[in-house]
């Protein structure tokens, strides 16, 4: 039986390590040049507890969510991606807010969320002593964070470690679907046979949905900016702190990502549905997130910031995750995953299998399946590359050769900034994109210029300019 699931996010990542341990077939189909650059790639990273989905309105998010954030804490040490249980702070500034973390009590309750408590105003503050406001708040000790790319990274290492097969570049333009059953995948690279696709394929799952004649939903894009501030800026909170959440949003958080580094964000705006590429920040959006974020918290000055980002949630109709099994027999909507979809990720992988054994495919376990992946780690010698983060040489081609093995054809910076966390720090790579650039080149045997920033039409350069000179 022959599996291929389209688009290699955090969904199609965790869907692809899942299935990799059954006798399946299973191919991983990404138009970008690497694994994770969609929207899985720029988002607030965190593990939610599941206390604000309700579960009448949207019963995938609240079951989803709660039953991902208890794997995902298997999942990092199987994986060894970086992660820090921090645990959350969801903050009333005013009496007027303390009503709704009662609402959050409970619903968190309902949707078995383990070990939530309400605290008073001297305990929230002992925890945090550098909260501006505050009347009480709901304390959750099983939210975390991890770095999303880093976990699509190790989860696809893994997948292909177990067989899984992964084709990069490679977009899929149509979905053959013969009596009423599908037939496989049409793509640039040519035709893919498929008994069974899966649509993982982020904000343009709808898009993919239609391909095969399936058109009752539609993902618009809801943009969050992100403020990120130099490493030696403070104050930090401990735990991740979130105001009290309205309809449209859990509101701008503040917190220490994993890295160390001060974040806030994101706001949230609703963008036209054609503007799917839009990853733009505005100086009007990323005020609002200082703005509101300083409500909370002391905020260094704007002049500390080293780095801004966006990202594009894909809002569905009807506001829950599709996932279920279509007409056509063998095509999977794996749609709409927006908030809290890097939570969910696992328990919507293994809701994809039990979607398959409801299809009558019969799933047998492989013998000899291996469920540990080493991340790469910083070894004590050799030459330092990115001295912000102190990554060495010898990292860098270690990354080379992974994302080499998952099979990248064009030698980006962006592959081995999001393998090894170097050009992240306070000069952004200004001093080691170049030297990271030489590497590639060298390991991918082409010249300087062809090396790129983030895939095809972010080439460094456009040729040898020594030939102009010599002229
Ligand atoms: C601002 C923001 C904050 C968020 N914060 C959180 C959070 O803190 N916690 C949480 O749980 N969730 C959060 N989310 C949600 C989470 O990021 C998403 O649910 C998750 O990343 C979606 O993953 P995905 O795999 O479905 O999509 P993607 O990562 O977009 O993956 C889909 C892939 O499909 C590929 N693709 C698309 N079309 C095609 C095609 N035709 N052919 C081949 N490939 C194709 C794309 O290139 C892409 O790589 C946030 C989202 C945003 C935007």
């Amino acid at each position: 039986m022959r599996v291929a699931i389209v688009g290699a996010g955090i969904v199609g990542a965790s869907i692809a390590r899942e299935l990799s341990r059954y006798e399946l077939e299973v191919h991983l189909v990404e138009r970008e040049a690497d694994v994770g650059w969609g929207v899985s790639k720029a988002n607030t990273g965190l593990i939610h507890a599941g206390y604000d989905d309700d579960p009448d309105r949207f019963p995938n998010r609240a079951k989803l969510c709660v039953q991902g954030n208890r794997i995902w804490h298997r999942w990092v040490e199987e994986l060894d991606i970086p992660h820090a249980w921090s645990g959350a702070l969801v903050i009333a500034k005013e009496e007027s807010e303390i009503k709704m973390l009662g609402e959050l009590l409970r619903r968190g309750e309902r949707n078995g969320v383990p070990e939530l408590r309400l605290l008073e105003r001297d305990e929230t503050i002992s925890m945090e002593p550098n909260l501006r406001r505050v009347e009480a708040a709901l304390y959750a000790p099983t939210v975390g964070q991890i770095s999303p790319p880093q976990a699509v990274i190790a989860l696809v290492e893994n997948a292909v470690d177990n067989g899984v097969r992964v084709h990069l570049e490679t977009e899929v333009r149509g979905v053959e679907v013969s009596g009423e059953r599908v037939k496989g995948l049409k793509t640039n690279e040519g035709f893919l046979e498929a008994d069974v696709v899966i649509n993982a394929a982020g904000l343009h799952a709808d898009e993919v949905s239609r391909m095969a004649g399936i058109d009752y939903f539609e993902i618009r894009p809801r943009k969050g900016e992100y403020l990120i501030f130099d490493e030696d800026t403070g104050p930090k909170p401990s735990r991740v702190l979130f105001p009290t959440p309205s309809e449209r949003s859990k509101g701008v958080v503040v917190t220490t990502e994993v890295q160390g580094h001060l974040m806030v964000g994101p706001n949230a705006q609703d963008l036209p549905k054609e503007e799917k590429k839009d990853r733009s920040t505005t100086p009007q959006g990323l005020r609002e997130v200082y703005e509101k974020a300083s409500e909370m918290w002391p905020l260094p000055p704007l002049s500390r910031v080293i780095r801004t980002f966006s990202g594009l949630r894909p809002e569905p109709t009807g506001g829950d995750f599709v996932i279920r099994a279509e007409d056509v027999w063998g095509f999977v909507n794996v749609a709409g995953m927006r908030s809290p979809g890097l939570t969910a990720a696992p328990a919507v992988a293994k809701e994809v299998v039990r979607i398959l054994e409801g299809m009558g495919i019969n799933l047998r376990e492989k013998a000899g399946w291996k469920a540990r992946r080493k991340g790469i780690h910083n070894g004590a010698r050799g030459r330092v590359i990115c001295r912000c983060n102190l990554v060495r040489e010898s990292e860098i081609r270690e990354a080379i050769g992974r994302m080499k093995r998952v099979g990248v054809k064009t030698p980006s910076v962006d592959s081995v900034k999001f393998r090894t966390s170097a050009t992240t720090g306070t000069c952004q790579g200004s001093f080691c994109r170049i030297e990271i650039a030489r590497i590639l080149a060298e390991e991918f045997s082409v010249p300087l210029w062809d090396v790129t920033l983030k895939g095809r039409g972010s080439e460094l350069g456009v040729g040898d300019v020594k030939v102009l000179l010599r002229r």
